[in-house]
């Protein structure tokens, strides 16, 4: 286990750890290793939402009072220490999540260069000045902090989602309740502790622990002004309902069902990397992972060779063995949901093309798996969480931009080609919030906007980047005059 110093509490409500428990506990699970459970955990209910959000609403005011510098060295200081317990961090992220080590230490750093970057922000103004018709009065733009905010996350980034949310919504002065998904609490206690230690002051970072029907009690609470979410579609579309309802702000990162174009003109070695990269990689349990690997024309038959050797040589296992290059599922629970959406494919018609083997035995590892089929394939339109994806094959590049789009969702695309008209079309019709150019769908920096189209997001502002800050604060304009007449 890790050796990094974990509170003995749960919920960290205005400054205090609490192991209350009016929702009883939950175990959390080891998925590599069912007989070695990562801790038993306790559960809250509506009023310890409500408690947190008292809390935060106490904070908050001071908090924004004490100014960009202040808060951003908060900031600062939870950068390095992110960056000190990066292995520690990694190994927390492991034992619940699954992913791989070098896949979970990878969050770590990325959630200490999201700390930094987001403090390096409070140096840069983002207030306007303009120009007003009377003279000796300026107009000035300031960005004022949300308020209260909710934070909403998801289990498979367990680390980096939450920092990429709650990095901008502290820096531009807001107070946070944060609700982590249940199958990674301790990742979530971790962090917590950090920020603390980082030096933020009491209330203006709360940390609650229980089921979604506590983010439910959460996101009705209309003491908070905005709740950011990432996760299933169902559950975003419920929040945004019940938020935009009493007119509070609402930003939301849901589904994928990322296309991959693989041209004739792509290097393919470039290309078979990428897409298994981007299909299989963690598990497959990323938004962004590629489910559709769209096949133009001659190159079909030769990627899918490519592709079957790749995929059958995929090593799964516990992602503590440095030799694994894909870890379990997150829960039995999501193996059933896999497994089933599998075994639907093959009974509507998709021919299965490769299956990793030596597939460990457990209750989560599932075999990667390739199919080739159509669109009458469910599989084809509907997000399946795990390392499964299907090659379709299309004749030539309207076909391909046509079928790319052909979903409900929009979150990322890919093409592999290398004539630059194709890149230009693919950056301007995709339509999906991030567009990689001899890339894999998945992955992006955290210096850049992130964010989807269509059900994948809504019309939500943008997370990461220097866009994170607009969902954060409200832009107030001031005309000001001199105080005397001249
Ligand atoms: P989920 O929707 O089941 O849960 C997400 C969070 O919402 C959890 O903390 C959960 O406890 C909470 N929750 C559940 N019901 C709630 C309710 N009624 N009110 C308030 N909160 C509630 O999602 P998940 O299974 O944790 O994550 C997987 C999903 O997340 C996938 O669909 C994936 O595509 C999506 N995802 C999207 C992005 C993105 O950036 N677009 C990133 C990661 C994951």
């Amino acid at each position: 286990m890790t050796t990094m110093s974990i509170p003995a509490g749960a919920h960290l409500i205005g400054g205090d750890w609490s192991t209350a428990a009016p929702g009883g506990t939950a175990v959390s699970d080891n998925p590599a290793r069912p007989d070695e459970p990562v801790g038993e955990f306790p559960q809250g209910d509506a009023s310890t939402a409500a408690d947190a959000v008292t809390a935060a609403v106490d904070a908050q005011a001071a908090w924004a009072r004490a100014g960009f510098g202040a808060r951003a060295r908060v900031l600062e200081r939870a950068a390095v220490l992110f960056d000190e317990r990066a292995d520690e961090l990694a190994l927390l992220c492991t034992l619940e999540e699954g992913k791989t080590v070098p896949e979970s230490r990878g969050e770590a750093v990325l959630s200490a260069e999201t700390c930094r970057y987001q403090a390096g922000l409070a140096k840069v103004s983002s207030e306007r000045i303009f120009p007003s018709n009377n003279p000796g009065e300026t107009i000035r733009t300031v960005r004022a902090p949300l308020g209260v905010v909710g934070v909403i996350t998801p289990w498979n980034f367990p680390l980096l989602i939450p920092v990429w949310k709650i990095a901008p919504a502290l820096v531009t002065g807001n107070a946070v309740v944060w609700k982590p998904a249940s199958n990674t609490p301790l990742s979530a206690v971790a962090i917590a502790s950090i920020f603390t230690e980082a030096g933020l002051p009491p209330g203006v970072l709360n940390l609650v622990l229980g089921p979604g029907s506590m983010g439910g009690a959460l996101v009705a609470d209309d003491r908070v002004d905005g709740v950011t979410f990432t996760g299933s579609v169902g559950v975003g579309q419920g929040i945004r309902d019940t938020v935009t309802a009493r007119n509070g702000r609402v930003q939301l990162e849901l589904g994928g069902h990322n296309p991959c174009i693989v041209f004739g003109d792509a290097d393919i070695d470039v290309a078979v990397a990428g897409v298994v990269n981007g299909a299989m990689g963690a598990t497959g349990q990323k938004c962004t992972a590629t489910r559709r690997i769209i096949a133009v024309g001659d190159v079909h038959d030769e990627l899918v060779d490519r592709l079957v050797d790749a995929v059958t040589a995929l090593k799964v296992g516990d992602g503590q063995d440095a030799a694994t290059a894909i870890g379990p599922l997150v829960s039995a629970g999501a193996r059933a949901e896999v497994a089933d959406a599998v075994d639907q494919a093959k009974a509507e018609g998709a021919e299965t093309l490769a299956v990793a083997g030596g597939t460990p035995d457990g209750p989560c590892f599932f075999a990667p798996t390739l199919f080739a089929g159509g669109t009458d394939l469910t599989i084809t339109h509907e997000e399946v969480f795990g390392p499964v994806s299907t090659v379709l094959r299309v004749d030539d590049e309207d076909e391909a931009f046509a079928l790319a789009n052909d979903t409900d969702f929009g979150l990322t695309a890919s093409v592999y080609t290398d004539d630059p008209w194709i890149v230009d079309r693919a950056v301007h019709e995709l339509q999906a919030g991030l567009i990689k150019v001899n890339g894999p769908t998945t992955g992006s920096e955290i210096h850049a906007p992130f964010g989807g189209e269509k059900d994948s997001s809504g019309h939500a502002a943008r997370e990461q980047g220097d866009t994170a800050q607009e969902f954060f604060t409200r832009t107030r304009t001031a005309y000001i005059k001199p105080g005397r007449p001249r």
